[in-house]
């Protein structure tokens, strides 16, 4: 296990990405390139970034000890407790800086804290049987079923994401939640949509969640000085979002409005 991760964020009260109040520990790096994403300052190596905001040039990224880390969220370990909440890790992909994801994990889930990572599952099976003991939840990300037009789109193996989902939901002690970011051009066509839910279905689960397009992280891409291709993309309209959740329970799949992606 690794005492020491990349570290670009630790956002305090949250109330996406799990339940309760929750702190979500933010860890560099993801070899994905989804043109949607919102936090493109989380992409490529584990090294830190830099970008350019209000004229001034800062770093992203923080090497950190998890024993310190620990102890700094452990300061809300109240709000846990009273809200049912606890502590998420999130990316990047944190399968990226799996061994570091263990250690934290590991500490938090003997002290009592609820513990949630979020993750596509890009990375072969080992990366995340490092984790899995010390796991209560997963928000698993599904994007795009295609393999061909995954590889193309956001680089990712589909063989992966499949072999990590079901892996998972072998794993009695874990409750693993499907999350689809609803992304025009790119998730919502059809038949993605259907490929989906009859993976799901096939799987035995009877929910998803849905994150429609936003464009939150529009602004961080100017920033680091990179083409965001989404500038001109409207988000969904509330019609678009219902006829999608029909696509779903059409087929039996129930479905939730989440958060952000
Ligand atoms: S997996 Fe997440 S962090 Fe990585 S590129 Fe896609 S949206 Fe961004």
């Amino acid at each position: 296990m690794k005492d020491e991760g990349l570290v670009f964020n630790v956002q305090r009260y949250s109330v996406h990405d799990g339940g309760g109040i929750r702190t979500i520990i933010f860890l560099k790096g993801c070899p994905l390139a989804c043109p949607w994403c919102a936090n493109p300052e989380s992409r490529k190596a584990v090294k830190p970034t830099f970008w350019i905001k209000n004229g001034k040039k800062e770093k992203i990224g923080e090497w950190r000890k998890a024993d310190d880390l620990v102890d700094e969220v452990m300061k809300d370990e109240i709000f846990f407790r009273t809200s049912g909440g606890g502590v998420t890790i999130s990316g990047g992909e944190v399968l990226m800086q799996a061994d570091f994801a263990s250690k934290l994990l590991k500490e938090f889930h003997q002290l009592g804290v609820h513990t949630a990572i979020e993750t596509t599952g890009a990375f072969p099976l080992d990366h995340i049987k490092k984790l899995t003991p010390y796991l209560n939840q997963v928000l698993f990300d599904l994007k795009i079923m295609n393999p061909n037009r995954a590889r193309e789109v956001i680089g990712i193996d589909v063989s992966y994401v499949k072999e990590n989902l079901e892996f998972l939901l072998a794993q009695e002690h874990i409750d693993v939640i499907p999350r689809i970011p609803l992304i025009p051009g790119y998730t919502t066509h059809i038949q993605n949509l259907e490929a989906i839910a009859d993976y799901v279905k096939s799987l035995g689960i009877e929910e998803v969640h849905l994150l429609p397009f936003h464009q939150y992280g529009s602004s961080k891409y100017e920033y680091l000085g990179w083409n965001y291709t989404m500038k001109d993309v409207p988000t969904l309209s509330a019609a678009e979002i219902d006829n999608i959740k029909k696509i779903f329970e059409d087929k039996k799949v129930q479905t939730n409005i989440d958060g952000l992606e």
